[in-house]
């Protein structure tokens, strides 16, 4: 990677770690989880069509031959469409070997889109969105202020599919703290269902320095959970999913124990998987 190419940090997906990564924007638009610095530092932006340009074409002597190209920074979908189309289709022009894709997108930015304007990104060659829906739990959405609630969540989702485009749904594991883990592992269950990815990945709870949570945990007003409880709470949320072929992952060096597997075909086995980890001597209440 050309470090003076891009504004770092710099952050992608686990599944896209072999992408070139194009940074058409600058930050997250958003900015106000109070869970999340990964744009804390950055001055939200969108880059002119001159510096997009010319961060191809850079990015084009050293990657001509990439075959996935990953949009940064957090929720390049809030550009508008006719730009974001235009570059789509040039990349494809520009990189022969391109076969797909991809960028994180908020809800607000989806529900914000038509469906012809999703649809057109999709012929385009916008391949797969992730989707940061966190929690299924009206409260925690708001209590974490991500912008929406559940339903809109779900509107979000449904509509990414609806227009042919591949979704990876991505959960925090304890976002819920003490007093909402049950309600956030039946929540998102319920949010997941009717949303219905091609993907989830479970992800958990890691309180950085400089958070809105981090000051809420000092005030005693947020309370984590331990990683019995964390493993308590992603069994309850398995056993609360049905979906059909989605593949399921919480593998993420966050995660205690690394699931894998497709739901629901592979539910009984991951819920074996986690009850194991439970009755292990290194998850037994006191252990942590
Ligand atoms: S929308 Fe995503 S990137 Fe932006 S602040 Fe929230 S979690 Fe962070």
């Amino acid at each position: 990677m050309t470090q003076d190419l891009y504004d770092i940090p710099l952050y992608r997906p686990p599944s896209e770690a072999n992408s070139l990564i194009l940074q058409l924007t600058i930050g997250c638009s958003h900015n106000k989880c109070t869970f999340c610095t990964m744009y804390k530092a950055k001055k939200y932006r969108e880059k002119s069509t001159e510096e997009i340009k010319e961060h191809i074409n850079r990015a084009k002597q050293n990657h001509l031959i990439a075959d996935k190209i990953f949009l940064a920074d957090g929720n390049v979908l809030v550009m508008e469409t006719e730009k974001l189309l235009s570059i789509i289709e040039k990349l494809y022009k520009q990189f022969p070997k391109l076969r797909r894709v991809t960028c994180y997108a908020g809800p607000r930015d989806i529900l914000a889109k038509s469906e012809d304007q999703l649809l057109a990104l999709k012929d385009a060659g916008l391949k797969m969105l992730y989707l940061g829906v966190e929690s299924g739990s009206t409260e925690i959405l708001r209590n974490v202020n991500k912008g929406v609630s559940a339903d809109e969540m779900v509107e979000a989702g449904q509509k990414v599919k609806k227009c042919g485009i591949n979704l990876s749904c991505m959960i925090i594991s304890g976002l819920g703290g003490q007093s909402l883990w049950e309600t956030h592992a039946v929540e998102s269950a319920k949010v997941i269902n009717s949303i219905s990815p091609r993907f989830l990945s479970l992800l958990t709870l890691y309180i950085d320095g400089g958070t809105v949570l981090e000051k809420e945990i000092a005030a005693g007003n947020f309370k984590l959970l331990s990683p019995r409880q964390i493993l308590e709470e992603t069994k309850l949320m398995l056993e609360n999913l049905q979906v059909n072929n989605c593949i399921f992952r919480s593998n993420h060096a966050s995660n205690y124990i690394a699931l894998q597997g497709t739901l629901n075909k592979d539910k009984a086995k991951l819920i074996k998987q986690v009850n194991a980890a439970l009755n292990s001597k290194e998850f037994k209440e006191g252990c942590h």
